[in-house]
């Protein structure tokens, strides 16, 4: 059997259209595989997670037919884990300790031009001991950043092909003590066998850092598929401001953007969204409703958009 694939929603807000085609994609991709599929919840940010939208996202995935092998680990239950590794990596100078606001880190990172560059520009990366003591000694409590290596790092995306990115300085535990999403991720897949991580292409910036933190944490490898994202009228990834986009919408008849053989205003069945998905994903052919046992059959990756799919709002 192959490594595993999974789907690891955030509970911060409902899923959209475009997190249940990512979803479907990735369900999709496992199970043409003869691989188990893995769901887990990614509430690593306390303030923002609501059990209650976990678990509709939850509901949502299985009314679409998207079944997954195993329990499903909610973040917040595995502190320990992560203060483990958290500990190795700090063991062996992995990570360093950062005092900077945000607004300390958006001014230091102005080119002489003035506009911003990207990632952490590196401030307390080398700061010595004494440098340290004194912003400690200040009353300033630090963050705790990865010590990535410069050097990019090489990959093939089995959507995007070839890459070369660099990895960045990322917060692996922030100043309140969480933890972040880079050493989280990576964990979290070992530890559920991922195999291959499909997910949005918003991601794929993450690849590197995660590479070399798996590296540093001898965790096993994932290999990953960045799938197109669906964006609304202004290209911007779909969310709240585009209006009603969630699976409950649709079946209520109350989507505000279109989906091709939906029409606007009237309730649509758990397949028919599904199908329309599949079809903005370049999956089956206008006019059909596939069973998923169809979609696995004739799946692959290249059949997928090789850009965003624009969503249009009902009006336009
Ligand atoms: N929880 C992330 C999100 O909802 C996905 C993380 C991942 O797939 O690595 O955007």
């Amino acid at each position: 059997m192959s490594a595993a694939g999974r789907f690891a929603p955030s509970p911060s807000s409902e899923l959209h259209l475009g997190n249940l085609r990512t979803a479907l994609i990735a369900w999709l991709a496992a199970r043409s595989q003869g691989a188990p599929f893995h769901l887990r919840i990614d509430d690593l940010d306390a303030g923002r997670s609501r059990p209650e939208i976990a678990a509709r996202q939850l509901a949502d995935l299985a009314a679409l037919g998207l079944d997954h092998d195993g329990p499903v680990p909610w973040q917040s239950q595995r502190t320990e884990r992560y203060s483990a590794a958290f500990a190795a990596l700090e063991a062996s100078g992995d990570v360093y300790p950062c005092f900077c606001t945000r607004a300390e880190i958006r001014d230091a990172s102005r080119a002489p031009h003035g506009a911003p560059t990207a990632g952490y520009p590196g401030t307390c990366r080398d700061l010595t001991d004494a440098q340290r003591a004194a912003r400690i000694a200040s009353g300033r409590v630090p963050a705790w950043r990865f010590r990535a290596d410069p050097a990019a790092v090489a990959f093939d995306d089995r959507v995007l092909g070839a890459q070369s990115l660099p990895a960045e300085d990322a917060v692996l535990r922030r100043a309140d003590g969480a933890f972040g999403y880079q050493l989280a991720v990576v964990l979290d897949d070992a530890d559920q066998a991922i195999g291959e991580v499909v997910r949005g292409a918003d991601l794929l910036g993450s690849c590197a850092t995660q590479r070399q933190l798996q590296d540093r944490l001898d965790l096993p490898h994932t290999t990953y598929a960045h799938v197109p994202l669906m964006v609304g009228a202004d290209g911007a990834r779909l969310a709240k401001r585009h209006g009603a986009s969630g699976l409950a919408d649709a079946l209520a008849g109350r989507l505000d953007v279109t989906l091709p053989g939906l029409p606007p205003g009237v309730p649509a069945t758990a397949v028919q969204v599904r199908s329309a998905l599949a079809l903005t994903a370049g999956l089956t052919e206008p006019g059909a409703q596939p069973t998923l046992d169809d979609l696995v059959c004739t799946f692959s990756y290249e059949r997928l958009p090789t850009g965003s799919t624009m969503m249009h709002g009902c009006s336009s």
